[in-house]
């Protein structure tokens, strides 16, 4: 078996162990396991499936991870699979609170839940093996760059193009003119 068929493995296995219904509203229950986002309240969505785990495996493993934009609390709950310990930030109080109790119902322990606005990240728990952002951004937040370990990845949508970002060090150089 590959690395990649590996990687895809353990994702997956990651996503099947997690209800996805159980993170949505009874109304959209039977909707769980198609293929598409559906709505959270606050105009939110939980994301894709597809779009949850090509983003996870380009993510990796590693002991800590940083996910911006817990919504529901369903990709949390999947990450919860893949890292030692899971800090995820959600700017929607609401949305926040609803996360935390479904973490909480589910037995997960490894998670921790901060309302907030995740471009700022979490300097508190930095430096993180995984930063991972679940909302398009207009550019990639330097705090959150600051706060990646070395050999780190972010994996973060840019203008609707998926980036992976590997952190290698600091190196001094001439300004770039
Ligand atoms: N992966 C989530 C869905 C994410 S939808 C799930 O599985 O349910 C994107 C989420 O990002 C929304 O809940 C939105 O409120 C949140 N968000 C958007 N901008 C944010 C910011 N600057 N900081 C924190 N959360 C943000």
């Amino acid at each position: 078996m590959g690395r990649q068929d590996n990687k895809e493995s353990l994702v997956r296995a990651a996503m099947e162990a997690v209800d996805r219904a159980a993170f949505v509203a009874d109304e959209w229950k039977w909707a769980a396991g198609e293929d598409r986002p559906l709505p959270i309240g606050f105009g939110q969505t939980v994301s894709q499936p597809y779009t949850v785990a090509r983003m996870l495996e380009l993510l990796g493993q590693g002991e800590k991870v940083l996910e911006v934009g817990t919504g529901s609390g369903w990709q949390t709950a999947v990450l919860a699979r893949l890292f030692k310990q899971v800090y995820s930030i959600e700017k929607i109080p609401e949305l926040a609170k609803r996360a935390r109790i479904k973490i909480y119902e589910l037995g997960i322990k490894n998670v921790r839940i901060k309302i907030g606005d995740g471009k700022k990240g979490w300097d508190k728990y930095a430096l993180y093996d995984g930063i991972i952002v679940a909302a398009d951004a207009q550019e990639i937040p330097p705090k959150l760059l600051e706060q990646l370990a070395d050999g780190g990845r972010m994996v973060i949508p840019v203008r609707g193009e998926m980036l992976k970002i590997e952190k290698h060090g600091n190196f001094v150089f001439v300004p770039l003119v």
